[in-house]
């Protein structure tokens, strides 16, 4: 290399340090406070940096109702050092504060003016100076639609609840009524036990979805072999199948395996199983098939039965939503297995997605990051080697 080569080489080396190094102060520019003058006004420098350290959006508004310095957070709102305040309700809650109030307010804003997105706000403003007042808008949309979601959960829980409790409560009362007649005793005692597994099998299901919300985490996490959990899947539901008359098939790969807790994954794609017998009539197919493509597990549920009409697609996830009402009630349907299915797969870092087509069928497929097949020790015979145990592959050993 000469000269010419290498001072070009050093001037291009330095052309990409200084491009990185502007980056970098830019980026760190745009995380700090942004801050404006607002005629004589300045901003003291104290606030600024209580200001960068805030989460919420806050900003300090000058005597002319434009901002002048912002949280790093400050955007999402329209907040911007320099503008005028964008919402009324935040003009007058800034108005008033000036008068001497300072009471917080929940409003509900939208998040720009051509926005249909509206947040639910509490916002305080407080004089912090002669002419400074400081804003501080806290976001409680997620807060709110927790809340919400857990309204909704308790509110659906005892409706669902309800019926069998009910139905339990009227047939003892029948029981009791036909003493002297043994073979309506018998019918009704049938009923009864029928009930009493299907409030058994909701509140079960009620558990393990309460379980699946409440952790971040799992708690039992393993090697899971993928066709322990196909085979434990479709052995669960062989009964069900044969007396729906639906043939239950298994394809695909084999040797399969994913990090988390078989327990949880098996009940997942039972549910699935489970559902694809359901809606599928007599004489019909259930396949599940397996493949790997791109460090990603899919399990395939296929059914040939009703189908999911477009409209409750995204619907069929939610707690409770039942997309057929009548048939899933006939199939002692709760409504909470698709919810259970796609809080599990989340739960281990994948997604459900769902292909289906009214009187086609459909085709739910559990997407899972793939693993590494666990290495197993095995114990060497004494002659062999004078190693205790050497590492074999699982995969060795499967069939
Ligand atoms: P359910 O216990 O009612 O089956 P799920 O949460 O498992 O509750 O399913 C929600 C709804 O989605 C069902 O009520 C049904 O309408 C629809 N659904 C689920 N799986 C299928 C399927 N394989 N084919 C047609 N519809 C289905």
């Amino acid at each position: 290399m000469d000269t010419t080569q290498l001072a070009l080489l050093a001037l291009l080396l330095g052309a990409i340090i200084g491009a990185g190094a502007s980056l970098i102060l830019f980026a760190a520019f745009r995380a700090r406070a942004r801050v404006a003058r607002d005629a004589v006004d300045v901003v003291p420098e104290g606030v600024t940096a209580v200001l960068e350290a805030m989460d919420d959006a806050a900003a300090v508004v000058g005597p002319s109702g434009v901002v002048m310095a912002t949280s790093p957070s400050a955007a999402w709102l329209g907040l911007e050092a320099g503008e005028p305040l964008e919402h009324g309700e935040l003009r007058d809650l800034v108005r008033n504060a000036r008068s001497g109030a300072t009471e917080t307010e929940t409003l509900r804003l939208q998040r720009g003016r051509m926005s249909t997105d509206s947040r639910l706000v509490a916002a305080r403003a407080t004089r912090i100076a002669e002419r400074l007042i400081l804003l501080i808008v806290r976001d409680l949309t997620e807060q709110e639609r927790l809340e919400q979601m857990r309204h909704d959960f308790i509110a659906n829980t005892s409706h669902e609840l309800k019926t069998p409790v009910g139905a339990i409560t009227l047939l003892a009362e029948a029981i009791e009524l036909a003493a002297d007649d043994p073979a309506q005793v018998r019918a009704f005692t049938a009923r009864l036990s029928a009930e009493a597994d299907r409030l058994g099998r909701l509140t079960g299901r009620i558990m393990n979805l309460s379980r699946l919300q409440a952790a971040d985490e799992l708690t039992e996490v393993g090697d899971v072999a993928i066709d322990e959990v196909v085979a434990s899947a479709i052995e669960a539901h062989a009964v069900q199948a044969d007396s729906a008359g639906v043939e239950l098939v298994r394809g695909g790969e084999r040797g399969l395996y994913v990090r988390g807790d078989a327990q949880i994954l098996k009940e997942a794609v039972g549910n699935l199983v489970a559902n694809a017998i359901a809606y599928s009539p007599r004489g019909s197919r259930v396949g599940v098939g397996v493949r790997a493509v791109e460090g990603v597990v899919e399990i395939a549920v296929t059914d040939q039965g009703i189908g999911i009409a477009e409209a409750d697609q995204q619907r069929v996830f939610e707690r409770f939503y039942r997309a057929d009402q009548a048939r899933s009630r006939r199939t002692g349907g709760s409504g909470l297995g698709l919810s259970i299915v796609k809080h599990a797969v989340s739960r281990h870092g994948g997604e459900v997605r769902l292909w289906s087509q009214p009187d086609r069928g459909s085709t739910f497929t559990v997407r899972l990051p793939l693993s590494e097949a666990p290495v197993i020790e095995v114990p060497v015979k004494k002659k062999r080697s004078a190693k205790a145990a050497v590492a074999t592959t699982a995969k060795k050993g499967r069939v």
